[in-house]
């Protein structure tokens, strides 16, 4: 039998019909579909949309800066083996186009997908599991604007069957100790003593140790399992500093990666306890699937990072499936409209525990008809020549 080949690649830029200046990544959206062999496969890129089509189909500035289409379209693809391959190919070839790792995060997800399907498989076979393990789910949601209104979603979480919770962002380490304080007391007293709780300072301190360490005892006071992204995720200076002085609060981070060896330094360098990882961001299920490998050698907790869609949650499990000791998933519960319309039903909770659905690939497709009112039509024109032109989805 042939090798299948990858006959077409087409972007689908989707948005609410208005976003906030809000830390709420899922407002807008980019989906990838992979045509061929009579099968379609699916990812989503975390990323700005309109610059990753950009990267998709802008003209070559020289041989290290070329547009990701060189590299995908009409590729033979038959086996996991071509697809890391295409995925190194890409990497250099589009060298010096920094948004490529975005693009092809999303490229890379889809031809998990579509090979999954072409070979009746789901994707997590592929990248070498024998079996799947079901994941602690904890809720994933921003503070609200005042200590009530995250107590009030706190309790909500509470009574979903959620056993943990995080929080996030927001203004969040944007005043002072005590407003932290309040809002970190609002969500354990919501969310009762026994269920987990972790905090997101969103890189609030950009590198600034002082400041992060100046609310470790709020975090030790109510008992909290990790503080995520004090620092931006260059800053692995900031991270080890802070780990070493503080042995005893969890640091997680890593959704910032935007490929391998990104992830790498974190782990080999940040003293980190858990790494996150986004495979629409990291450079798709290729990449993600390394770091898990990685991170299980070095003996640190690899967790997904997701706050978008269903279709992007069943991708970012797929990496660590196969680890029963990665016991923990980030499960997004404030999709924003458009999310939402990319897959309408979330992943199966029992007790609080993920499971993906079964069938080949990621065993999640998206709701087309659902989705067709957010797409927006993009073209892009150089001397009046049009070079790039979306399709309509449906
Ligand atoms: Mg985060």
């Amino acid at each position: 039998m042939p090798k299948p080949t990858i006959e077409a690649i087409d972007f689908f830029y989707l948005s609410n019909p208005q976003i906030l200046d809000i830390a709420d990544g899922s407002q807008d959206a980019l989906l990838v579909r992979i045509q061929g062999a009579g099968v379609e496969g699916w990812g989503e890129c975390e990323a700005s949309p309109l610059v990753s089509i950009a990267s998709w189909k802008c003209p070559m500035s020289h041989s290290a800066c070329k547009p990701l289409s060189q590299s995908y379209l009409g590729k033979i693809v038959g086996s996991p083996e071509d697809i890391k391959a295409l995925h190194h190919l890409a990497r250099s070839q589009s060298l010096d186009l920094l948004q490529a790792d975005h693009t092809l995060s999303g490229i890379d997800i889809a031809l998990w997908d579509w090979l999954g399907k072409v070979q009746e498989r789901p994707t997590f076979e592929l990248l070498g599991f024998k079996q799947s393990f079901s994941k602690r789910a904890y809720a994933s949601t921003l503070f609200g604007q005042t200590p009530e209104e995250t107590y009030q979603k706190a309790l909500e979480i509470k009574d979903s069957g959620f056993t943990a919770a995080k929080f996030g962002w927001g203004s969040f380490g944007q005043k002072d100790v005590q407003w932290d304080e309040d809002l970190i007391q609002a969500a354990r007293e919501g969310l009762g003593s026994e269920h987990d709780l972790f905090i997101d300072a969103g890189t609030v301190w950009k590198e600034n140790v002082q400041e992060a360490q100046q609310r470790l005892p709020t975090l030790k006071k109510h008992n909290i399992r990790w503080l995520e992204e004090p620092f931006e995720n260059d800053a692995l200076l900031a991270y080890s500093q802070l780990s070493k002085l503080n042995p005893h609060t969890p640091l997680a981070t890593g959704e910032g990666c935007h490929c391998f060896l990104q992830a790498k330094n974190l782990i080999e360098f940040g003293d980190i306890d858990y790494i996150q990882i986004d495979p629409g961001r990291v450079g798709g299920l290729t990449s993600a699937h390394r770091v898990a490998l990685l991170a299980q050698s070095k003996g640190i907790q690899f967790v997904n990072h997701t706050f978008t869609s269903t279709l992007a949650l069943a991708s970012a499990l797929q990496p660590y499936l196969g680890i029963e000791e990665f016991e923990l998933c980030e499960y997004p519960v404030s999709r924003s409209e458009v999310a939402r319309a990319i897959s309408p039903s979330t992943l199966n909770l029992n007790a609080g525990w993920v499971t993906i659905p079964e069938g080949p690939g990621l065993g999640v497709i998206p709701d087309l008809k659902a989705l067709a009112p957010y797409e927006k039509t993009v073209e892009i024109k150089i001397d009046h020549e049009l070079v790039f032109k979306s399709k309509p989805i449906l």
